[in-house]
């Protein structure tokens, strides 16, 4: 699926093939590293996530997606730390760790509809992706809409479809959808239209914010919690995890959909 810049290259022997494949192999030693530093986290948070590893797919395709290929330029010597960084037009791509547990929480196996409310730079939708889904995205920002698109396509993510639009409204063409990832704090209760498009026995996950500001004391941050909305075959719902988090803003009742 995804390459890395230098691999599969007709240029055997030339100095920049020489480079790439140095570079090619930082990249994918920091990769690994990155992944033993989400392991140890996902240790530690255990207790929200009720799990103490994630499935081997998730951790494979952290190792595999080329996160330094979608971050900007002048952060590429930190895209494999476990921390969130800028994308541009006041957006963040989400640290590591929280993108490979949000993966994780949608549930494994190949083939599986999802869909994803918040594109950005499309770095989740690239790790969703690589472990066998099929994805469907959308972000309100045009222009990161259509970088986005176009940087899953180079990169080879051909199960990936884009849309400009806002996502509070689902893709209701598309629905019902195994899994909604949500990668933007809703305010308190999730979008119904969500809820909706998912199929019995599929998993909403999303960050909202919390009734009252619980940890408000800490400088704010932990005022949003992780949930995960099980829909059960009858209809009902079941909500676990509350791992507190910190997102930008889900805006809502704005924009209309298009291809990007
Ligand atoms: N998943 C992204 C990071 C998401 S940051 C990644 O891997 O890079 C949150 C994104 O949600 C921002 O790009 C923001 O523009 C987008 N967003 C906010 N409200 C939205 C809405 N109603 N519909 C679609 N996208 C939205």
């Amino acid at each position: 699926m995804a390459r890395d810049n230098g691999h599969g290259s007709a240029s055997q022997g030339s100095p920049t093939h020489r480079d790439d494949e140095g570079e090619g192999e930082r990249d994918r030693l920091a990769r690994a590293r990155m992944v033993e530093i989400i392991a140890a986290e996902v240790a530690e948070t255990s207790r929200w996530l009720e799990r103490e590893r994630l499935d081997a797919r998730v951790m494979a395709a952290m190792a595999a997606v080329p996160r330094h290929a979608f971050v900007p330029e002048s952060h590429r010597a930190d895209a494999y730390e476990n921390r969130p960084l800028p994308i541009g037009l006041g957006q963040t791509i989400s640290q590591p760790y929280i993108v490979a547990i949000m993966t994780d929480l949608c549930g494994g196996g190949p083939g599986r509809k999802v869909l994803e409310i918040g594109t950005g730079c499309g770095y989740q939708a690239a790790v969703l992706a690589e472990t066998g889904a099929r994805v469907w995205t959308i972000e309100t920002v045009p222009e990161l809409a259509e970088q986005a698109a176009a940087r899953l396509a180079e990169l080879g993510y051909d199960s990936v479809q884009v849309r400009q639009g806002d996502g509070s409204k689902g893709w209701p063409e598309e629905a019902p959808f195994d899994a909604i990832l949500v990668t933007a704090a809703a305010s308190r209760r999730p979008p119904a239209a969500l809820l909706e498009q998912l199929a019995p026995g599929g998993r909403l996950v999303i960050p909202v914010e919390h009734r009252a500001a619980r940890f408000s004391l800490f400088g704010g941050v932990g005022d949003q919690e992780l949930l995960v909305i099980v829909k059960n075959q009858d209809g009902s719902v079941i909500e676990g995890c509350h791992l507190p988090v910190a997102f930008v803003p889900l805006i809502e009742g704005k924009a209309e959909a298009g291809e990007a």
